[in-house]
């Protein structure tokens, strides 16, 4: 399924992550990696096996910097009267 070189990481290594983004959907809060991976937004992963990972999102990386904005920016999408009223 990769064409890079070199190869990215394999479905089944730690480094899983570290491929490179085949197909990304954002409005539907998942991508494809190169690697088979499903990464969703939630950092939870779906392995090409069908197996899938827990959330992890407090142990990234500032590696991840790019795709943790978006879990950040949740945050002020945040209503104001909602902090009003509490
Ligand atoms: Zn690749």
């Amino acid at each position: 399924m990769c064409k890079h070189q070199p190869t990215c990481p394999s479905p089944y290594s730690p480094a899983r992550e570290a491929a490179h983004v085949a197909v990304a959907h954002p409005d539907q809060g998942w991508s494809l990696l190169c690697n088979g991976v499903v990464l969703f937004e939630d950092t939870g992963l779906l392995l090409p096996d069908g197996t899938t990972i827990a959330p992890h999102r407090a142990s990234h990386s500032a590696s991840h910097g790019a795709s943790h904005g978006a879990s950040h920016g949740a945050f002020q999408q945040v209503p104001a009267r909602v902090l009003v009223a509490a």
